[in-house]
């Protein structure tokens, strides 16, 4: 009878520990599979029509775009969004253009894009087609 109930408790004891397992694992799983979405997000970062660094959302870096006479543009990421840090051009427009998220891409002005005409610096977040899509005409 004492044995009896020793058993018992040992069945219920592996199977806590297995549902505890289980639910670890899972957790594991979910964070493991969307964790690279979010990492892999680029950001392009272009000057004068040409390619000059990529970035990825969420690093927390900064990627500083330097122009043949002294320009300077500093793009900062964060978690979810990048914006422009600080530059060198006279109208500060690209500053005031904030940051651009995922979030807010359809309803800001510039889209997915931060721009700098004086100094010629275009700060892209690369959308998905479908995400593309989903942003009205303007
Ligand atoms: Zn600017």
């Amino acid at each position: 009878m004492q044995s009896g109930r020793n058993n018992a408790n040992r069945i219920v004891l592996v199977i806590l520990a297995a549902v505890v397992l289980a639910v670890g694992a899972a957790a594991l799983f979910l964070n493991l599979s969307q964790a690279p979405a979010k990492a892999t997000r680029e950001v392009r970062i272009y000057r004068a029509g040409k390619l000059y660094a990529t970035g990825h959302l969420g690093q927390g870096e900064e990627i500083v775009v330097r122009g043949e006479d002294g320009e300077e543009n500093v793009v900062a990421f964060t978690e979810n969004g990048v914006y422009m840090k600080s530059a060198t051009c006279h109208n500060q427009l690209c500053i005031g253009q904030g940051e651009v998220t995922l979030e807010n891409v359809s309803t800001r002005f510039y889209r997915n894009e931060i721009i700098c005409l004086p100094n010629r610096v275009t700060v892209e977040l690369v959308l998905t087609d479908e995400e593309a899509a989903d942003i009205p005409d303007v």
